[in-house]
């Protein structure tokens, strides 16, 4: 990697010091206003261990949901320091301003191996649009600025962009590095067989990830509604299936320059209406009829994916393959998931971007036997789409 990370600091520059780190605590919650999946929280745990045990104190910064600027108790990150404590097993304090004088005065008193936990920062109406002044006053908290915050680096946020330009030293954390070595190393010198799986719904949030990958890889199998807008341009009949006819022509010209690299289902589970699970049928690609629509790929395309899959040595995975939701739409999601487990185990480097893809292999108990699943949704999809992501540009180079 080409930035610096927490392994380069010294221990000057760490022991006694503040250490203002950016997370991604940016974590579903339940009706009870409890953190409903800790995956994020976890994940961020590496690096505040390793600040800790440096002799740093730790002042984390995130953001949670979209309150636009304004505080909302509902977005509040007090359920989440409260959580952050019981993994840590350290004490944890909350201070329920960012930028306040209450704020920097508890990042001062904060003593080594102690953390504390700011107010989320899109309550700030500075925050998205990346204010100078906010810049700076963030930056006045901490002595070094870590961003570990990977989910948000495809923003150019006041907290993640902002702070590296007014503090230094700036650096990685590791769950970043983690998450840019991999999608890094998978796209820049991919082991081969290089196969990558695009599903999900809509072909439109896609294309530049398509055009980004196609001529890396060695096969890029596509499932999920994306498909059937496939299926549209070579002339099938896709009934009530999701599809995007202004992208018919543009499937059509991918299909015509792809060759045999892009592979397609070639059959499809449907049913007249996701309400009607009961009624599911597995169908050719050539049979389905004008009131059924597509809401999974079918059990031949399954194997064939899975063949596929069983061969290669890397895999990038985004979007599921069918309505995983609603059973038993969830198959073909299922097996892709399981055919890259089985690959992992035989050597293979397997990778997961993507929210919902996330969501579907943690769902299936499967996030253990993948070499890596992102946290990131948008930004990894903003990296497979081969752009810069402002939060980590912003981050010292190896060189300075
Ligand atoms: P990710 O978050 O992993 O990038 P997407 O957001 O692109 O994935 O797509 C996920 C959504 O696509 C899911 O909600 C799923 O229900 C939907 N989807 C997948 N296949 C189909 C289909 N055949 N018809 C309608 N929706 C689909
Ligand atoms: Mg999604």
């Amino acid at each position: 990697m080409n930035k610096k990370t927490v392994r380069d600091l010294t221990d000057a520059q760490l022991r006694g010091k503040r250490a203002l780190v950016r997370v991604d605590f940016n974590v579903p919650m339940n009706e009870s206003m409890q953190v409903g999946d800790d995956t994020r929280i976890r994940a961020a745990l590496p690096t505040i261990e390793y600040l800790l045990e440096r002799g740093a104190c730790v002042i984390l910064l995130s953001h949670l949901g979209r309150p636009k600027g304004k505080p909302n108790p509902k977005y509040s990150l007090e359920p989440v320091a409260r959580h952050l404590a019981t993994l840590t097993k350290t004490r944890v304090d909350f201070v329920e301003t960012t930028d306040s004088d209450e704020a920097s005065r508890a990042a001062k008193e904060l003593a080594a191996g102690e953390i504390l936990v700011l107010e989320n920062t899109r309550f700030l109406g500075g925050e998205e649009t990346n204010d100078e002044r906010l810049s700076r006053a963030l930056a006045c908290l901490g002595d070094v600025f870590v961003n570990d915050a990977f989910g948000a680096a495809h923003r150019a946020h006041a907290s993640t962009e902002g702070i590296a330009r007014h503090l230094r030293p700036a650096v990685a954390g590791l769950l970043m590095e983690k998450e840019l070595e991999y999608l890094g190393a998978a796209l820049a010198s991919p082991k081969r067989p290089f196969i990558s799986i695009l599903g999900g719904a809509k072909i439109s949030g896609k294309i530049d990830v398509i055009e980004q990958l196609l001529p890396g890889v060695d096969r890029l199998l596509i499932g999920g509604a994306m498909a059937c807008t496939f299926f549209r341009a070579m002339g099938l009949n896709t009934g009530k299936s999701l599809v995007e006819e202004d992208r018919v022509e543009m499937a059509a010209d991918l299909l015509a320059r792809a060759g045999d690299k892009l592979v397609l289902p070639i059959d499809a589970v449907v049913a007249s209406s996701l309400n009607d699970p009961m009624a599911a049928k597995n169908v050719a690609r050539e049979e389905i009829t004008d009131d059924q629509a597509m809401f999974d790929i079918g059990r031949k395309s399954s194997e064939l994916f899975s063949g596929q899959i069983a061969t290669a040595k890397t895999v990038i995975w985004n979007g599921p393959m069918g309505v995983f939701e609603t059973p038993p739409f969830d198959q073909a999601t299922r097996a892709v998931a399981e055919a890259m487990a089985n690959a992992t185990d035989t050597g293979a480097i397997t990778i997961v971007g993507g929210g919902d893809s996330a969501a579907a292999v943690a769902q299936l108990g499967l996030e253990s036997r993948m070499s890596h699943v992102s946290t990131g949704g948008g930004a990894s999809l903003e990296f497979l789409e081969g752009k810069e992501l402002p939060g980590v540009a912003a981050l010292e180079g190896r060189s300075e």
